[in-house]
């Protein structure tokens, strides 16, 4: 699965795994004791492609025999009611109740240890550690670093090594696969989808796995409150044809209190973004979700004339070209002051 995705350039050192990198990846698991701990983190605010990765790969490793498994990710241990039906629920645990001294730690979708919050204690403590991503700004910070910026999702890399393991899909490593691999393409929509994509998800669809009752779950279905907490948010968005050097901006803020209001929990908002970058007369789309008094979460979306991780790092933030997001400190409109001026240091040559 190494076909790039169009427009990714083909800088020295993203390439993908190597075939030694697979190898010893192959390893760590076929070397695991009957009694390894395995413990498997994906990034904070998992999203379809960070648990359906994390969960797909963990039922691999079930049906390969591993007994000690336990998934988990950074914060609250809740999750959108849209997961609450994926196939290996029951391997999650809360980060506090994550083997304090696992043999193997393997993260999913993870750029840097600082997605992974407090566990990052783990990596120092394990046997050994596997990181399988697809992140560019990537650090390798595994001993073993399964990392391709080509690959349309880290679901991508979980079913490679899978193959590579011997573990035969099914539709429940599938349904999960199938979840990730739709969420990070947009559901097959962004440019990442590649022909190697449609054959994943073609070898995902054989196991039996319905997509319109995936699709549904995932994407299109909402609470009415949250409905209703998108008109007033989508309502108050403002368009800045001047930002983004002259290509526009669209931007809205969703308030603790809009969320109360309409007694939502945070993550609704996650798909607010989709909502607001179809804007035509913007090149970026951003988010600005609080989080705390004088704290925000900001997601970034662009067209492809601005790379908006670029941006997203100089506020200390990360992500993809074309997706990316961080935490701003202050009032909502000095967030969105920086955003702005970040924004016009991350135009791409034409
Ligand atoms: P979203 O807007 O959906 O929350 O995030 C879009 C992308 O931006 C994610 O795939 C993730 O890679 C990245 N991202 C979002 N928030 C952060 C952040 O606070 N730090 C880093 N490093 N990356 C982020
Ligand atoms: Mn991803």
């Amino acid at each position: 699965m190494t076909a790039p995705a169009e427009g990714a350039g083909g800088t020295p050192g993203d390439s993908g795994p190597t075939d030694a990198d697979w190898a010893a990846a192959v390893a760590a698991v076929r070397g695991l004791s009957a009694d390894a701990r395995v413990l498997m983190i994906c990034h904070v605010n998992p999203d379809g492609d960070a648990l359906g990765s994390m969960l797909g790969f963990g039922l691999g490793l079930r049906r390969l025999g591993v007994r000690q498994l336990q998934a988990t990710f950074p914060g609250p241990p809740e999750l959108p009611e849209s997961f609450g039906w994926l196939p290996g629920l029951d391997l999650l645990v809360p980060e506090r109740a994550a083997y304090s001294d696992p043999d193997l730690v393997i993260c999913f979708d993870a750029a840097s240890e600082s997605r992974l919050g407090d566990l990052v204690d783990r990596l120092a403590v394990a046997g050994t550690t596997l990181v399988l991503d697809h992140h560019a700004s990537n650090t390798r910070f595994g001993r073993i670093d399964l990392v391709d910026p080509h690959a349309a999702a880290t679901s991508v890399l979980a079913e490679g090594l899978l193959a590579r393991l011997g573990v035969p899909l099914d539709a429940e490593i599938a349904a999960c696969l199938y979840v990730a691999l739709s969420t990070d393409t947009g559901s097959f929509r962004f440019d990442a989808t590649t022909p190697a994509v449609h054959e994943l998800a073609a070898r995902l669809l054989a196991t039996g796995i319905r997509p319109g009752d995936i699709s549904r779950r995932i994407f299109d279905t909402r609470p009415f409150g949250a409905v209703r907490l998108f008109g007033e948010v989508l309502g108050r968005a403002r368009l800045d044809p001047a930002a983004a050097g002259g290509r526009g901006l669209v931007w809205t803020v969703a308030t603790l209190d809009d969320l109360a209001r309409y007694d939502q929990p945070p993550h609704v908002l996650e798909s607010l973004i989709d909502s607001i970058r179809v804007t035509a007369e913007a090149e970026v789309s951003c988010v600005v979700k609080q989080v705390a008094a004088e704290e925000w979460s900001v997601s970034l979306r662009s067209k492809g004339a601005v790379d908006v991780s670029r941006a997203a790092v100089v506020l200390g933030g990360g992500g993809h070209r074309f997706a990316a997001g961080f935490t701003g400190r202050g009032s909502a409109d000095e967030v969105m002051d920086r955003v702005r001026a970040a924004l016009d240091g991350a135009l791409l040559p034409a």
